[in-house]
């Protein structure tokens, strides 16, 4: 087991550490965060001019290529200084540009894999309901229904990340009411939202990753062409289930790149400020939170690693990325919490970044996926009974 980046790898991240410290250092994150419910195009704009949107997309349909490790070196690199914001990228560039590539047809993907990898058109999720995000079968009731040579889907989304400015919603709707089984009878599809009517999105405000601003939709009779139809017709939840791990594994290196930001600003910071006539790094309290963080880190990235290494030689990794998702999301808020008490008064001010990671941090053990569901998924695949 060799968890060590290749020297192409440590190339790759060496250059990414060196473009976001120039073009989105810390406190140009914070300045995005202050603007509330302004989405950051200027963010968009730097991916797209770095080339970054197709990392990850195959080079046979416009992208860079680069395997599961590449867009987590990314991932992790953007998020040490973005924290939450680095869905910016991660939405359509990793989200929608994966489900594409594993479940679109040829001309899907030439029709959407160029235009996402050269950042010309934004994807948002929309596939958590009001009624419930962690039993998305249960609570499903948006519907589409055939009509002529597409479908027309009515319904309300929730907490669907940058909606307002996306050009398509990937999103899961009912096509069957009596399924033969029940995980059957949904269907993904990219529906087009540029000049579309019935169609409205609310932004809610939120405490953490503002900027980016997660909507609820509204959709009365949307319409979607048949060529938009995302896989099979029927199996959208079990195409949901297939990139599961796959989110898991970047969550997880996006927590690890919270970690670095945060301990790196909170190092920073002790190292200058100083108490009765001392720097505080020379107390020793204050040296175990540093311990402390640095042990958290380690955790988070060799769990992270192991998942994504056993992904890679394509084994089994449903309880490792469950795994890493729990421990490097936990770990992010404590080390979070960790930078904001070592600054003091000053780590509870929104001009200083302590904050800003603990804020988004927060949100990674409720969501893509609830940390007690992961434990669920755990134990389940240690061989108990399904508690739900
Ligand atoms: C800022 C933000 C951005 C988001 N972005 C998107 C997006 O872009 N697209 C999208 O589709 N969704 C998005 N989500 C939704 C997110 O995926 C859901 O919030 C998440 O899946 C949890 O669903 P829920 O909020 O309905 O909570 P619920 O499902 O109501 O769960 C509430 C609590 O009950 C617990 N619980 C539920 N069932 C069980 C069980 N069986 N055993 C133990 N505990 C259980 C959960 O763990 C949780 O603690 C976003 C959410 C937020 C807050």
């Amino acid at each position: 087991m060799n968890f060590a980046y290749s020297e192409e790898q440590e190339l790759f991240r060496k250059t990414v550490r060196q473009w976001v410290d120039d073009k989105m250092p810390k406190d140009y994150a914070n300045e995005l965060e202050q603007r509330e419910h302004e989405y950051p195009h200027e963010l968009w704009d730097l991916f797209t001019e770095a080339g970054f949107h197709g990392v990850g997309v195959d080079e046979k349909y416009g992208g860079q290529g680069g395997d599961i490790v590449t867009q987590m070196i990314l991932m992790r690199e953007i998020a040490r200084s973005l924290a939450g914001l680095a869905w910016v990228w991660g939405i359509s560039s990793f989200s929608g540009a994966k489900s594409v590539g594993m479940f679109g047809s040829e001309e899907q993907k030439h029709r959407f894999l160029p235009q996402l990898a050269n950042g010309e058109i934004k994807f948002a999720i929309a596939y958590t309901e009001p009624d419930g995000g962690t039993d998305l079968l249960g609570a499903m009731k948006t519907k589409a229904v055939k009509d002529g040579d597409g479908w027309r889907i009515s319904g309300q989304k929730i907490w669907c990340t940058a909606a307002h400015v996306s050009d398509y919603l990937m999103l899961i709707a009912r096509t069957d009411d009596n399924p033969e089984r029940p995980s059957l009878g949904t269907t993904v599809f990219l529906v087009p939202t540029k000049d579309q009517e019935g169609i409205e999105t609310r932004q809610i405000p939120k405490i953490g990753m503002r900027a980016v601003g997660s909507c609820e939709v509204f959709l009365d009779n949307v319409w979607c062409p048949d060529e938009n139809v995302l896989g099979d017709v029927g199996r959208g939840f079990h195409q949901s289930l297939a990139t599961l791990n796959n989110e898991r594994i970047m969550l997880s290196a996006l927590c690890c790149g919270i970690i670095d930001g945060a301990m790196e600003t909170a190092v920073e910071y002790i190292q200058q400020r100083e108490a009765f006539g001392k720097t505080l790094g020379q107390f020793q309290s204050i040296q175990h939170f540093v311990a402390d963080m640095k042990i958290m880190q380690m955790e988070a990235e060799l769990i992270t690693f192991n998942a994504a290494w056993r992904q890679q030689q394509g084994l089994d990794c449903g309880i490792e990325s469950n795994a890493a998702k729990v421990v490097a999301s936990e770990n992010a808020g404590k080390v979070a919490d960790l930078a904001m008490q070592m600054h003091g008064g000053m780590g509870y001010a929104y001009e200083t970044n302590p904050q800003r990671y603990w804020r988004d941090a927060r949100l990674y053990r409720i969501g893509p996926i609830a940390n007690e569901m992961a434990r669920n998924s755990i134990a389940e695949m240690m061989g108990l009974p399904r508690s739900f």
